[in-house]
């Protein structure tokens, strides 16, 4: 068979899960009363807000620093692992290096709050502060892997991360083999990427839905175009859905493309309903991003009577003030 041009395979989550067991958090898909009652149908949420770093992107970071000690020995990787980011996947890069035993270097522009430093600091890795802005951030994170042999560890765009992330779509079949669909919040394309192989390699006739913001949606606009393009970023209560998918995007585009069904875009104000509704209902405090699938079943009034869904709540990393803004637009 013909190896598909993302390199994204069943065969590869199923290695992902076994790579990362015991590393991360095998998360709970609970049953929403409240939401089942809504919608006529039974809806499940993915509790990834249990990792240990609060959001799924430690599935991707962990499999593929353990994939690259597995195939290129701890010695490796001495010197070390790098990324640049202020939000989910900064800390998982932390955290899963950490564990393996393998140095981390984060590079965060000089504008990003010392609370936020002082978290990734806290995991244990190195905090390099840098520019003024996350492309300077970026340009350092270059210099490391090519003048100081560090190892990049990209957000979403690679197959060992888009496998992690799609350890995720093994854990919702075992707990729920009838599901009839799935909504899953998309930016770089890792997360519905991965769980969408991993639903569509095993029935393909589960829905997989995308949810992108409905400003500054870099791969909205680029399956549009037919290609990656660039957009510009826009502030947003989902911010972890912002950012680009890279212009010379070699996995997760093509993949996004192969197993998404139908996608949606939803609003600031459609996202802060669904914040407040998961907190007030559920008790479960989630940021704008991990809210999207929520928010796009209300706010495209999409028919799952009598369906089997799941929702994906991604992660919790949104700070008191954040939520406090998304009290105050959800009340208008
Ligand atoms: C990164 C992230 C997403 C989007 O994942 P992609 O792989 O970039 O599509 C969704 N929710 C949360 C909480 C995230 O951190």
């Amino acid at each position: 068979m013909l190896e598909p041009t993302h390199g994204v395979t069943l065969a590869s989550i199923y290695a992902a899960r076994k790579r990362i067991a015991g590393q991360v958090a095998r998360t709970p898909l609970i049953r929403s009363q409240m939401l089942s009652e809504r919608f006529s149908a039974e809806v499940f949420l993915k509790l990834e807000t249990c990792q240990p770093t609060g959001a799924f992107k430690l599935r991707g970071a962990t499999n593929m620093i353990a994939a690259l000690i597995e195939q290129h020995g701890h010695d490796a990787l001495a010197k070390g692992v790098t990324t640049a980011s202020t939000g989910n996947h900064g800390r998982a890069v932390a955290y899963a290096a950490a564990r393996l035993g393998v140095p981390a270097t984060i590079c965060l522009s000089q504008l990003v709050p010392a609370n936020k430093v002082a978290a990734i600091e806290a995991l244990g890795a190195t905090v390099r502060r840098v520019g003024r802005s996350q492309d300077e951030a970026f340009e350092e994170v270059a210099r490391l892997v090519d003048e100081e042999g560090m190892t990049l560890i990209p957000p979403f765009d690679d197959p060992l991360i888009a496998a992690g992330q799609g350890s995720i779509g093994l854990e919702l079949l075992e707990d729920q083999p009838a599901l009839d669909r799935v909504l899953i919040g998309l930016s770089g394309g890792g997360l519905l990427g991965g769980i969408g192989a991993a639903l569509k390699g095993i029935r393909p006739s589960i829905q997989v839905t995308g949810i992108s913001l409905s400003q500054g949606a870099a791969m909205w606009e680029s399956l549009q175009a037919g290609h990656p393009v660039e957009v510009e970023e826009v502030e947003s209560l989902g911010d972890s859905l912002g950012g680009g998918i890279g212009l010379d995007n070699h996995c997760t585009f093509a993949l996004v493309r192969e197993v998404m069904d139908d996608h949606y875009q939803v609003s600031e104000a459609a996202i802060a309903n669904a914040m407040v509704d998961i907190l007030e209902h559920e008790k479960l405090l989630v940021e704008g991003a991990a809210a999207v699938g929520l928010a796009a079943l209300v706010e495209h009034g999409l028919d799952i009577r009598g369906q089997k869904v799941a929702l994906i709540l991604s992660g919790n990393g949104v700070s008191l003030e954040t939520f406090d803004q998304a009290r105050r637009l959800a009340e208008r």
